[in-house]
């Protein structure tokens, strides 16, 4: 079996969805189980019809409708007659998203947050599987929350593994196009959960290692896994190959192609897993596999914007020992910042961490209570794996550098930039 995965860009809209159709058509789906996440930004989308309902606010109507017309623009642009079915399928999910929203009576954020914006995949999926049947490419629409059970970290929910080796062994037939939804899972008593933004590849390498899958091919607009970010760096070339090991490196980075969680699983059963471009799905792509290490051996670049670098040092020019660092670290973990990279010297300690939360200014004021603080917001990490002279004097230019690492393999710069705007 092959697992297939389609993000949303490659759904954003009718040709898009045509293009995913033609893609199968010439790559083959027998035996495949494809994940799609939601059409476009519609994740975003549901992200603020989530505030609005959570902060009363009166436009979220008009936050629903824009989901809906979107949605309901690419029915049109699909289906020739309106009474096909697709129309109530989908009219139907507004309802429920709509009677959920009405009766829910739980204040927890991330609860009512994980109900709503599942509704993109379920969306997603039901569009594209009505389609596929329509265009007579036979296909079964699977709910993903049957098989894959999680914990209730809503929001950001942990795998019950077994429960979901358990659940796909014993229902996943073969043969026929499986079409399913990424990043959802559910909880012991049903309820929605989702696995993390971007999610979705996750979702696939845990299908691929239930199913012990032959690949996972994750189906991008970019022609495979990139040395550097297209969007800040010129000349960005394609990678042909890279080991697990490598990938984990440049994911645990920051590097977005690959979904950190993504890799793990398929590493501990070897299988391969292909990055390939929808636009030219007969190109090789990228293989992430057991095999060489970076091929071709070169410097890859991984920016990471909006960071904040945090330094701590003790009231009393006292050494930070043991102690205040794992204190230190586990308010880190608590308040749910993410920290990419970490210096300390005598009497201070830096950090440089996504506060993807906003829980920085809380944070702050239990640190203020033991540390001197200060810190610098909107700062970007860079990293260079495989640096060379060259490639680190090119990255240091035109920044003010304000820490700067360097390992065998790697060096890390945090900067405040001068040239380089999103
Ligand atoms: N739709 C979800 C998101 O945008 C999951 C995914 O795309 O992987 O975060
Ligand atoms: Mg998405």
């Amino acid at each position: 079996m092959k697992v297939f995965k389609f993000g949303g860009a490659s759904v954003k809209d009718a040709q898009g969805i045509e293009n995913v159709f033609n893609v199968l058509q010439k790559v083959g789906h027998e035996n495949v189980l494809l994940v799609i996440s939601a059409m476009g930004k519609t994740t975003n989308a549901l992200e603020v019809v989530v505030k609005n309902y959570m902060d009363k606010s009166a436009e979220l109507q008009s936050s629903i409708q824009e989901v809906k017309k979107y949605h309901n623009q690419i029915l049109l642009d699909l289906f020739e007659e309106e009474t096909h079915e697709v129309f109530f399928a989908v009219n139907k999910l507004f309802t429920d998203l709509e009677s959920f929203l009405k009766n829910n009576k739980s204040p927890n954020y991330s609860f009512v947050y994980d109900q709503v914006v599942s509704m993109g995949e379920i969306l997603s999926t039901t569009i594209v599987s009505h389609y596929f049947n329509y265009r007579g490419l036979h296909n079964e629409w699977t709910d993903v929350r049957e098989f894959i059970k999680t914990d209730t970290t809503y929001r950001d929910a942990v795998v019950d593994w077994e429960q979901t080796q358990q659940n796909i062994a014993k229902n996943i037939k073969k043969k026929t196009l499986i079409i399913t939804q990424g990043f959802l899972g559910s909880d012991e008593n049903n309820f929605t959960t989702t696995l993390g933004r971007e999610g979705s590849d996750y979702t696939a390498a845990i299908f691929a290692y239930c199913l012990n899958a032959e690949s996972v091919t994750i189906w991008k607009d970019v022609p495979g896994v990139l040395n550097a970010d297209p969007r800040y760096f010129d000349n960005a070339i394609l990678l042909n190959q890279i080991s697990y090991r490598e990938a984990i490196e440049l994911a645990f980075y920051g590097a977005t192609v690959i979904h950190p969680k993504t890799l793990q699983p398929l590493q501990r059963k070897e299988i391969p897993l292909y990055v390939k471009s929808f636009l030219n799905p007969l190109l090789p792509g990228t293989s992430v596999s057991k095999g060489a290490d970076l091929e071709p051996h070169t410097s890859c670049y991984i920016v990471k914007k909006n960071q904040l670098l945090i330094s701590l040092s003790s009231l009393d020019f006292s050494f930070i020992m043991e102690e205040n660092i794992s204190e230190i670290f586990s308010l880190l973990h608590k308040y749910k910042m993410k920290v990419h990279l970490i210096q300390n010297s005598a009497i201070s300690f830096s950090v440089c961490a996504d506060d993807k939360f906003g829980n920085f200014t809380e944070l702050k004021s239990i640190l203020d209570r033991k540390f001197k603080v200060t810190y610098n917001e909107n700062v970007s990490l860079y990293t260079i794996r495989h640096f060379t002279d060259k490639s680190a004097k090119a990255i240091a230019q035109d920044k003010d550098i304000l820490v700067r690492q360097v390992s065998r393999e790697t060096m890390q710069i945090v900067a405040k930039d001068k040239l380089v705007s999103e």
